[in-house]
């Protein structure tokens, strides 16, 4: 905020998400602002998220007393496959199963602005790349674990989307093929199984068959305002039943780990999202533990695998990020 605010020209970074959308206003240094929160409501129909998408946007502009005018461009980060040239979201199952999305069109006309669409997990990795690593590293793979599982890839220093501009779907990789149905239609894929979702599904079912857990005396037997940020008190605070299934969640990340450094031979790869954030302390050293027993050997000699220290951010900046170079080229 250096410059005086007629010359700095400024960006917006959206992520939505299944259960929240996040905007921040970044300056031009790619500093965040403003920021503002509100939950995404999917189920209440396309309209409803377009508003909510537009009065965040708003919102995190206004909170750094700023105008839409003096915005250059909106980048978002959206669940499931984009096509990142028509900005078109084509199939997003955490958003109540949206399909061929004009999102990019849409939030156009209501905003007045340009806006750019990438993949959720694609635009985290972004940023954690080019903030937070500094843009060194040549190869990174980011796994970010929220409602579901978004991942992207950075090779040879550049957002990798492969033939289709659908690759990185780290959380529809297979890791138990007789495990859950997933919402993408296939059944144990890394998000079916090492979700927020999933975490949570798995914590009711075993409160059903008669697992003891101080979750229950803590937010009542439906669970209804369980959080991630929960299941860590409960195990700070002795729960062995909600120990046991983040033990196995973190044991199934390390088996993902695993599975992409043997493909993709990486310099870093990054932990991130509302799970990990709440949970590192946690899961950190079993997700380690579980990679190197099942990585080829010599594959993780000097890989970084780290939690990335932009938490829940790392979407608005990878958003921001994509803003600041496309509406540059424009
Ligand atoms: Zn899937």
């Amino acid at each position: 905020m250096s410059e005086p605010a007629g010359k700095e020209t400024y960006i917006v970074g959206v992520d939505l998400g299944g259960t929240k959308i996040l905007a921040g206003l970044f300056d031009s240094s790619l500093e965040c602002i403003g920021t503002a929160k509100v939950s995404t409501k999917a189920q209440r129909g396309l309209d409803t998220v377009l508003s909510r998408i537009e009065r965040c946007v708003r919102d995190a502009v206004d909170e750094a007393d700023l105008s839409l005018k003096q915005v250059r461009g909106v980048g978002i980060g959206a669940p499931g496959a984009v096509d990142f040239s028509s900005g078109t979201v084509l199939f997003a199952p955490n958003m109540d199963g949206w399909k061929d999305v004009p999102l990019k069109k849409e939030l156009e006309k209501r905003l007045e602005l340009p806006v750019f669409v990438e993949n959720d997990g694609n635009i985290s990795v972004l940023g954690v790349h080019v903030v937070e690593l500094k843009g060194k590293p040549r190869h990174v793979i980011g796994i970010f674990v929220g409602t579901g599982i978004g991942g992207g890839l950075i090779m040879s220093g550049e957002l990798f989307s492969g033939f289709n501009h659908t690759a990185g779907e780290i959380g529809h990789m297979i890791i138990d093929v007789n495990g859950p149905k997933c919402g993408c239609g296939s059944r144990g894929c890394f998000e079916a199984v090492a979700s927020r979702t999933a975490i949570f599904q798995r914590i009711k079912e075993g409160i059903k068959d008669g697992e003891k857990t101080l979750l229950t005396e803590m937010l009542g037997s439906d669970l209804e305002d369980l959080r991630s940020g929960d299941l860590r008190k409960a195990i700070r605070r002795g729960d062995k039943f909600v120990g046991k299934v983040i033990e196995q969640v973190a044991e199934y990340i390390g088996i993902g780990v695993a599975n992409l450094v043997n493909v993709l031979g990486p310099e870093v790869v990054v932990l991130g999202g509302g799970v990990m954030e709440a949970l590192a302390d946690e899961m950190t050293a079993v997700i380690l533990k579980t990679a190197k027993e099942h990585a080829m050997p010599g594959t993780l000699k000097n890989v970084d695998i780290l939690v990335s220290k932009l938490g829940d951010s790392a979407g608005i900046t990878g958003a921001a990020v994509l803003a600041r170079r496309e509406a540059k080229e424009k």
